[in-house]
């Protein structure tokens, strides 16, 4: 019989997600039945969002029961099918879960093209982080030729595209990132003008020198004491997208921010979003990207797990910062 191998939510965290949160378990393949098809996973996305899904607290989405299949982006092939839309050989993206075989009715499932571009970019860039990216910075911010655009998390998946696409519009584009390694990767490799290190000294001078005209435009990523020293460096009328909070995730305790004063005297524009509320501006987004990916404007770069057994400790230390781009698990 072949065997299905999955990862379930065995225990709900306290604080930091541990490994004994997960359990690793194998079940018998599935048979797709009248309009379903099965697919075989190639590759897993590791996503900051799955901490939040481990939690029962009431949020944007619904929470992951104890016992069932961890939820994930994942790209993969169709191998055997009885749906209309999809054959066997289509590749496709979806939330298929933490497992190497997933059935699917087609809902939420999108075919990709393996000739236009890695199959695992179509979960980073030319994927969620990419249109995350693209829709915060781009219709939320709207960042104007000449304005300073400050981003956290700078290195990572979404990170990494926003300063990008801050250049490609004419922007000084400045990260915030942990450790010397990766603000020299996105200087020197993807072409931003400047990035602190949080990690090595007081952050808001750093800051304070790399933005000398002050942000226009904050793409939040982390929060807490980051999001502190940003505000103070923040120019009147300016604005801040809150994309995420990943320094929030694992606490047991809420950052209490001190410098909010700053949003009420320089009249700040603060807006959260959820990639997943603006679907009628994907197509677009994603074929931006793809474009300036193909011409090389953006560049690109992924962390791999291999293995799903390795997924746990693969996500644990994406929250830690062990990642450079897009962290991945191939299931090979
Ligand atoms: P990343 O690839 O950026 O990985 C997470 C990074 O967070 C780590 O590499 C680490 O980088 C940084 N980090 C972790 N802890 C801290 C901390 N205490 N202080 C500062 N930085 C920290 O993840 P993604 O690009 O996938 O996600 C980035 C953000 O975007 C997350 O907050 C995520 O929740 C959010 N998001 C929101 C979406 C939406 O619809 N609103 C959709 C997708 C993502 P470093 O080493 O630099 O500290």
């Amino acid at each position: 019989m072949p065997v299905n191998r999955q990862i379930l939510l065995a225990s709900r965290p306290e604080g930091w997600v541990t490994e004994a949160n997960f359990k690793l378990v194998e079940s018998a393949m599935p048979r797709p039945g009248d309009g379903q098809f099965l697919v075989r996973n190639r590759w897993l996305s590791l996503d900051p969002y799955m901490r939040g899904r481990m939690d029962a607290k009431k949020s944007y989405a619904k929470h992951v029961e104890l016992g069932e299949v961890m939820v994930g982006g994942a790209v993969g092939e169709v191998i055997e099918s009885r749906h209309p839309a999809f054959k066997p050989g289509d590749f496709v993206n979806a939330a298929f879960g933490w497992q190497e075989y997933a059935l699917s009715d087609g809902t939420g499932a999108r075919k990709v093209d393996p000739s236009r571009a890695p199959l695992s970019y179509y979960l980073g860039v030319l994927g969620m982080p990419g249109v995350t990216a693209w829709i915060g910075l781009l219709d939320i911010a709207q960042p104007k030729a000449g304005e300073t655009v400050v981003v956290s998390a700078a290195s990572g998946a979404v990170g990494s595209v926003v300063g990008q696409l801050a250049r490609i519009k004419g922007c000084r584009a400045v990260g915030i990132a942990g450790g010397r390694a990766k603000c020299d990767y996105t200087v020197g490799e993807l072409g931003f003008d400047a990035c602190v290190d949080y990690k090595a000294g007081p952050l808001g001078e750093s800051l304070a020198a790399a933005a000398p005209n002050g942000v226009d435009v904050y793409f939040e990523n982390v929060g807490g004491e980051v999001l502190d020293a940003v505000l103070v460096s923040m120019n009147p009328f300016s604005r801040i997208t809150i994309c995420g909070l990943v320094s929030q995730y694992n606490a047991t305790e809420a950052y209490g921010v001190r410098n909010l004063r700053s949003i009420l005297t320089n009249r700040i524009r603060v807006q959260g979003f959820i990639v997943s509320d603006r679907m009628e501006l994907w197509p677009r987004a994603l074929d931006e990207l793809a474009d300036w990916t193909a011409a090389g404007k953006i560049k690109y770069r992924e962390t791999i797990a291999h293995g799903l057994a390795n997924a746990p400790r693969a996500f644990i230390g994406m929250l830690r910062g062990d990642n450079l781009g897009k962290q991945l698990v191939a299931l090979d």
